[in-house]
């Protein structure tokens, strides 16, 4: 199963863009003659939600989890750190099973979407994120031979996306927020990544990191949220978005004590503005490089 989520393009799939509304010819089924075929070569990409299901279908830690079945890897030049599913030294997802997937119920948005992924994208002017998906056929995938069709809508209903999609949303939108500010943004220092990746994927520890004196001198919230915050995953995830869009870009919707965005906005002024300089030359620069190398 080749990286369906959000990044499908790769040199072996010829992508079509479709609507809700579009149709495609697919099934799939225990006893097709490639069965398990897409999970014996699995590059799944996990999003903060995926996680939580996994976690809690799993009973384990976040750390635990991420430990035992997932790998890092760079979801951007800035190094931004994300995790996809473990799999063998072959590329099997440990997950797999001779009845197919041993977590069907909470297996990751990226494997209910097969053979369809999507792409987030922000028109110009617009607030909105728009959705295309992509159909995405593999020469393994035998589904696309059968007769059933189908509307795209049709096959995200029946593989039951809607929760999970309402669930990344805010995710996906901290992420096309990384990608679409540019030079604004600039790189983040490695301290901005690794609390990142706390907030997205680590959250049993973001949950320590939010409870603690330090962090409770820093913001000023009610008690009843950190009462939420200590027991409810969804809502320290949905926490954790909001206060890395307040990082990374200073959107504020996080109260803070008094004084101390203004004495830390003081401290940092000088350093974002020299990460912002710094990233327009080094975009300068790629710009040269590349219209040098036309000549
Ligand atoms: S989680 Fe399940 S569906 Fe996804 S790759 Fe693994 S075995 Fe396949
Ligand atoms: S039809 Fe496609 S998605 Fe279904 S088991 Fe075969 S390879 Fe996997």
């Amino acid at each position: 199963m080749s990286e369906k989520f959000d990044t499908p393009f790769q040199s072996n799939i010829v992508p079509t863009i479709l609507e809700l509304g579009s149709t495609l010819k697919f099934r799939c089924y225990k006893g097709i003659s490639c069965f398990n075929a897409c999970c014996k070569n699995a590059d799944i990409t996990l999003t903060p939600y995926d996680i939580i299901r996994l976690k809690q279908r799993l009973g384990k830690s976040s750390a635990e989890l991420l430990k035992e079945h997932t790998v890092p890897f760079q979801m951007d030049q800035d190094g931004l750190p994300g995790v996809k599913l473990r799999t063998t030294d072959e590329g099997a997802c440990l997950f797999m099973n001779e009845e197919g997937c041993s977590v069907y119920e909470d297996r990751p948005t990226a494997c209910r979407y097969y053979p369809l992924g999507n792409m987030i994208r922000l028109d110009t002017g617009s607030k909105e994120a728009h959705v295309d998906y992509v159909l995405i056929k593999e020469d393994h995938c035998k589904g696309h031979e059968e007769e059933r069709e189908l509307t795209v809508h049709e096959y995200l209903v029946e593989q039951e996306t809607a929760q999970y999609d309402e669930m990344n949303k805010e995710w996906q939108q901290l992420m096309l927020m990384k990608r679409s500010g540019g030079p604004s943004v600039g790189k983040p220092p490695e301290a901005t990544l690794q609390m990142y990746f706390m907030c997205a994927f680590d959250m049993d520890r973001f949950r320590r990191f939010v409870l603690s004196d330090n962090f409770k001198a820093t913001y000023d919230l009610e008690e009843s949220t950190y009462e939420v915050l200590a027991k409810e995953d969804i809502s320290l995830m949905q926490f954790g978005n909001r206060l890395m869009k307040q990082v990374f870009f200073g959107l504020r919707t996080i109260p803070e004590k008094n004084g101390i965005w203004e004495k830390r906005v003081d401290e940092r002024q000088e350093v974002w503005d020299a990460r912002r300089q710094a990233e327009i030359q080094r975009q300068q620069q790629a710009e040269d490089e590349r219209y040098s190398g036309d000549d």
